[in-house]
């Protein structure tokens, strides 16, 4: 019998890795730090996901009820990976509890960290609590409970959302783009508008990244048939009046100051590397790249691997990435996985 592969974190790109091997008949072993499968989407409780609409309890907790039914996967919770010995067709993997097994490929897909907006103070995030993130804002629109100000409950009758927090930002170390929070910012902008007709929604942007399909769906759909009002700005800083949050910067188009009033604010949160990066690179011996994400090798000729034969790569471990491009991701590594445990279907 063939050796199982081994599927390091249970996120979107990793219950993808696992329904793959599976449907082609090839045992995987599933190892997950948390306490459930799903990753972020379930974890954090994201609401409705872009661009399907569908609620990530429905989408994503679909793919983890399929992976859990799954006789061929052996789901192993709590628990993360101590060393990788050995090379391609023949690895050796300590698990953090002890136990061991024997693996002809790894693919690790262990994700990305939220930012934590405690790291960009002077936008008010921990000091007033009305400041929260999309995260936060997707946990009460997810649980049922509808858009409301932490303060005092109350539904805010004017809510500014702030773009690139802890994205494209050098002066704290995080120039990169995190890719989906333009998108999930005008799919949450328009659900605070549904819920609450009466309720002004801003968006302020450095640049507005709906990219590809969603600029129609989200970037249009959202200013013309919802309301919603883009400004071009540069934050300084959020601050309180004491009765209201107020949002000082400066409108980039214009060229002028602009200081307004809002009753809850929303970071549009990025994506960081996973804190358990550097522990990860260890462990299984694979390189960074110089943000800090799993490095790739080259994209064309070796796709989906990292530095160390045998060992590949998917979804936001090797930088922010999309739930439907973690998938593709995942779906590749998977096709790079298998001849190395059925080595006759290399040749064949
Ligand atoms: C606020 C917000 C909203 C978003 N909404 C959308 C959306 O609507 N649509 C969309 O396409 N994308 C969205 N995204 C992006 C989406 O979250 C990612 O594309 C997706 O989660 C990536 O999946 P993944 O499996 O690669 O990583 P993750 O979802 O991060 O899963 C990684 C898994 O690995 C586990 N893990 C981590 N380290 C270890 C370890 N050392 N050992 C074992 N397990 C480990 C984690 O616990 C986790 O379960 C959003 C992102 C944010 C920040
Ligand atoms: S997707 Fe938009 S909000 Fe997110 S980092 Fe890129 S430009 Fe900023």
């Amino acid at each position: 019998m063939s050796r199982p592969v081994l599927i390091v974190g249970g996120g979107p790109a990793g219950l993808a890795a696992a329904s793959a091997l599976t449907a082609v008949g090839q045992r995987v072993v599933l190892v997950e730090k948390a306490e459930r499968l799903g990753g972020a989407p379930i974890l954090s409780g994201y609401a409705k996901l872009v661009p399907s609409g569908e609620w990530a309890k429905d989408a994503i907790g679909g793919m983890v009820r399929r992976v859990e039914a799954q006789p061929l996967a052996t789901v192993r919770l709590r628990t993360t990976v101590a060393s990788l010995k050995g090379g391609p067709g023949d690895f050796n993997a300590e698990f953090s509890d002890g136990a061991a097994v024997q693996v002809g490929a790894v693919i690790l897909c262990t994700g990305f960290t939220h930012f934590d907006s405690l790291n960009k103070p002077e936008w008010g995030f921990g000091t007033y609590p009305d400041v929260v993130t999309t995260a936060q804002v997707e946990q009460m629109i997810s649980a049922g409970t509808g858009v409301r100000c932490p303060s005092d409950g109350r539904a805010p009758q004017r809510v500014a959302i702030l773009l690139c927090v802890g994205s494209r930002d050098r002066q704290i170390g995080r120039p990169w783009c995190s890719k989906i929070c333009c998108t999930v910012s005008a799919n949450i902008a328009m659900e605070i508008r549904e819920q609450l007709p009466d309720c002004h929604v801003y968006i302020y942007y450095m640049d507005i990244r709906t990219f590809g399909l969603y600029e129609t769906k989200y970037y249009w759909r959202s200013q013309e048939e919802f309301k919603i009002k883009y400004i071009k700005a540069r934050i300084a800083e959020v601050t309180s009046d004491g009765q209201r949050l107020i949002v000082k910067g400066e409108d980039t188009l214009v060229k002028r100051p602009i200081t307004i009033p809002f009753d809850m604010v929303v970071h549009a949160i990025g994506m960081d590397p996973n804190v358990d990066n550097k522990s990860i690179a260890t462990a299984f011996g694979v390189a960074l790249e110089p943000n800090g994400y799993l490095e790739r090798g080259n994209s064309y000729g070796n796709t989906a691997e990292t530095s160390r034969p045998g060992v590949f790569v998917a979804g936001a471990a090797a930088g922010p990435e999309t739930i439907d491009d973690s998938i593709a991701q995942a779906y590749a590594a998977a096709a790079r996985a298998l001849p190395l445990v059925h080595p006759a279907q290399a040749s064949a």
